[in-house]
């Protein structure tokens, strides 16, 4: 029996709570009602739109950016795990990228935002996406991967890995000090992950990596660790931004919200 992917995606975020139920990094903070109904059905109509709309993106924007083609990862003569390693890395360069370029340009920032909006990160909140942002992230990563001829197997393991790490650094736990140092050498833990959602904008705008943490080091968009420390972190967004209910209707409008 195949499960489909929002099925495993649900799976993953359950197999996270015990964890986050024992090993908190963030307690005491009172919990906004209805929260986990707002981020589970906005992630709910994200992954649908996205399912319905991936066969129709595909079939547009393949053959037009095919004709601008650079060059074919797959042509080039080097050893298959050295193949498999540059097109693992070259993907999470344009994911890296493309999150940053999200909070840099205002239309994409608007989309983006609602994904800070979250006051109580946890696993569930790696759902938290506008359908607008994705199909737009979506189709813009889609036309890269193209232009620049990823092997579509790099592509499809790539999203797996990253539909796990996305759980991951994102569930509310307190990792032991040494395993948190050394995973971060290599991909993003949720210490440095929640940084990003701190809602001091010099923090948010910091720590954009996807599963490497090599991007944020190399571009110098590495932060630590937060000023206050990780557990007392107050994340979500800045005063002026925040929608004005932590809702289904209030997070799917604020990317129109007047500011
Ligand atoms: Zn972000």
């Amino acid at each position: 029996m195949t499960l489909p992917p929002w099925a495993i995606t649900l799976l993953i975020i359950g197999a996270f709570a015990p964890l986050e139920y024992f090993f908190p990094r963030i307690t005491g903070r009172p919990s906004i009602k209805g929260r986990l109904v707002a981020v589970m059905v906005i992630g709910a109509i994200s992954l649908v739109t996205l399912s319905l709309l991936n066969g129709q993106l595909q079939q547009v924007l393949v053959p037009l950016f095919l004709q601008i083609k650079l060059f074919s990862l797959s042509k080039l003569e080097i050893p298959s795990p050295l193949l498999f390693l540059a097109g693992f890395l070259l993907i999470d360069l344009i994911q890296y990228t493309m999150h940053l370029v999200s909070h840099k340009v205002t239309v994409l920032w608007r989309m983006h935002a609602i994904h800070h909006a979250d006051e109580h990160v946890t696993a569930a909140s790696s759902l938290l996406h506008h359908p607008l942002e994705l199909i737009v992230a979506y189709g813009m990563i889609l036309c890269l991967y193209v232009i620049l001829g990823i092997p579509i197997l790099i592509i499809a393991i790539y999203g797996l890995v990253n539909a796990v790490h996305s759980v991951f650094c994102h569930a509310n736990i307190a990792l032991p000090a040494k395993l948190d140092t050394a995973l971060r050498l290599l991909i993003v833990t949720p210490d440095m992950h929640r940084t990003h959602h701190s809602i001091r904008m010099d923090e948010g705008n910091s720590n954009f990596g996807q599963v490497f943490t090599i991007w944020d080091r190399l571009f110098g968009t590495y932060v630590a660790h937060p000023t206050t420390g990780e557990s007392a972190l107050i994340m979500g967004l800045p005063e002026g931004e925040k929608p004005k209910t932590f809702s289904f209707s209030g997070l799917l409008l604020l990317p129109f919200a007047r500011r």
